[in-house]
């Protein structure tokens, strides 16, 4: 029995529907899973629906980018309610930050003389966030790199000529909208973070968890983070971070979470709620 919480579609920068996502979470044999797409819960729905009929628990999620202390960091949200309005005011609005971002980024781009057009990044990204992964795949598309990472390296990465920032919420505001749509708040991939130092304070600012188990965590980084989510008394969550195709193979199924902590997490969020 193991579960999988950490999941992109093409909701937000996957490449998966809700519908394949769930084939493939079948597949990989999981019982449990949640969508956690880019500033979006939009894939929520379907994904819902296939899980019913897949017989495979869902559980609400979005990963929202947050700034604290003037660092970047990913929160999980679990367990919300998609319809509560402050939740979703405070997504159309980072949604219309990441369009607006995307068409400066576009600019940029046309700057330094490559003529991709508007046109071309909305038909690869057919959600309401999207982000540099669409651009990349469009340079990549159009003949002007040979692939995504060569894209973000050349210009889409932080301090690349394309790069321009992202509007954030700082970690407090998003901890506050998670708990008032009855949700959980977990720190993503710590990990790749590098913020341990800032994990006690967080946690005493509402911060639920941590996602100990992922992809790109060593055995020694899993570890430790067990240990510090005990030492906090922090809720233990993980996935994959899965974009489907995007990174040339599903990452789905490399990370098995043990069922027994996605129960801890469902009490949390029922006695939160
Ligand atoms: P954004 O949210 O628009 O800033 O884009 C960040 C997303 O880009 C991350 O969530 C990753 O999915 C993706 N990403 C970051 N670096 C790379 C890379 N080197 N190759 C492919 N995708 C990447
Ligand atoms: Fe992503
Ligand atoms: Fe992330
Ligand atoms: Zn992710």
């Amino acid at each position: 029995m193991y579960a999988d919480l950490h999941l992109h579609t093409y909701f937000s920068d996957g490449t998966y529907s809700p519908e394949e996502l769930v084939s493939q979470a079948r597949a990989s044999d999981l019982c449990a899973i949640s969508l956690t797409d880019h500033d979006t819960v939009d894939g929520c729905e379907r994904a819902q629906a296939a899980c019913r009929d897949a017989g495979i628990e869902f559980i609400t999620g979005c990963e929202f980018t947050v700034e604290h202390g003037h660092r970047e960091l990913h929160l999980l949200g679990y367990f919300l309610d998609t319809q509560n309005a402050p939740l979703q005011a405070a997504l159309a609005r980072h949604q219309t930050a990441r369009r607006e971002r995307v068409r400066q980024m576009i600019e940029r781009l046309n700057a330094l003389g490559i003529p991709i057009r508007e046109e071309t990044v909305d038909g690869l990204a057919a959600c309401r966030a999207p982000g540099r992964p669409h651009l990349a795949r469009a340079l990549v598309q159009q003949g002007y790199c040979e692939s995504m990472d060569t894209a973000f390296q050349t210009y889409l990465k932080r301090g690349r000529a394309a790069w321009v920032a992202k509007e954030k919420m700082t970690c407090a505001e998003a901890i506050t909208i998670i708990h008032a749509a009855g949700g959980v708040a977990v720190m993503a991939h710590p990990g790749i973070t590098h913020m341990d130092d800032a994990i006690p304070e967080l946690a005493k600012a509402g911060l639920d968890g941590l996602e100990c188990f992922y992809t790109r965590h060593s055995t020694a980084m899993t570890e430790r983070y067990l240990t510090l989510a005990a030492r906090l008394g922090l809720l233990v969550t993980g996935g994959s971070d899965c974009h489907g195709m995007n990174k040339g193979r599903p990452l789905m199924g490399g990370i098995r979470v043990p069922i027994e902590y996605v129960v801890r997490l469902k009490a949390a969020a029922r006695v939160a709620a």
